[in-house]
């Protein structure tokens, strides 16, 4: 007797929804459920390094101050940072993406250690968004003159300076494509400042809280 050929293709296919893979893929909302968020107690408080003590330390960590971003490539202490899975760069429209090494694994750290307590924490995952970085004694001129805060001496011209938004976060994707509730900038912030309190503890950086510019000031030692 002849058998229809259909039978094994129906058997394989019955096998794979006994395992499962019919099961209709969860597209739900992955929802926050936040808990153990406490923050600081005053940004100004916990973030006080004023510029004559970012300073010393820029001057004993960092490069000597150069002319034009163009040089900052041949810069042979100088490392490269990228927008990667753990941070992003804003337009660098006065500042250029190198800095020492301390100030490159510093912002990976803190990166890290803010997605792990987003996790920890029950909330969707930012990413940080680093809004500055080194800057060439001209770019640094130019922000001068419109800026009030970019003083003359900047700790950004020694590449162990960068900012950290405060009020701009970047949602990381899901994987399976799931929609994710957001997470409100507040809290975002109320969690960064508990990751740089951190650091600053641990004697990593210098940390001033810049209200406003919206961003945090650190310099890495
Ligand atoms: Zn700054």
């Amino acid at each position: 007797m002849k058998l229809p050929k259909i039978t094994p293709i129906i058997t394989v296919m019955a096998a794979i929804c006994l395992l499962g893979s019919c099961k209709k893929k969860d597209m739900s909302m992955k929802m926050n459920d936040p808990h153990n968020i406490k923050g600081v107690i005053s940004y100004q408080r916990d973030f006080p390094d004023d510029n004559d003590t970012q300073l010393a330390a820029a001057k004993a960590i960092g490069v000597k101050p150069f002319n034009k971003a163009e040089d900052a490539p041949n810069i042979k202490q100088f490392k490269l940072i990228e927008s990667n899975e753990h941070y992003t760069l804003d337009d660098f429209t006065h500042s250029v993406p190198y800095v020492v090494p301390q100030a490159a694994k510093l912002i990976d750290d803190i990166a890290v250690s803010f997605l792990d307590s987003l996790a920890n924490k029950g909330l969707n995952p930012y990413r940080i968004i680093i809004t500055s970085a080194t800057r060439s004694k001209e770019q640094q001129q130019q922000l001068s003159r419109s800026n009030i805060n970019a003083t003359e001496n900047s700790t950004h011209c020694y590449g162990t300076t960068f900012d950290i938004s405060w009020k701009r976060f970047e949602q990381v994707a899901d994987k399976d494509g799931r929609p994710m509730q957001e997470v409100g900038a507040d809290t975002l912030k109320m969690v960064l400042s508990e990751v740089l309190r951190d650091a600053r503890l641990a004697k990593r950086c210098y940390i001033k809280y810049e209200r406003r510019q919206g961003c945090f000031h650190i310099t890495a030692r």
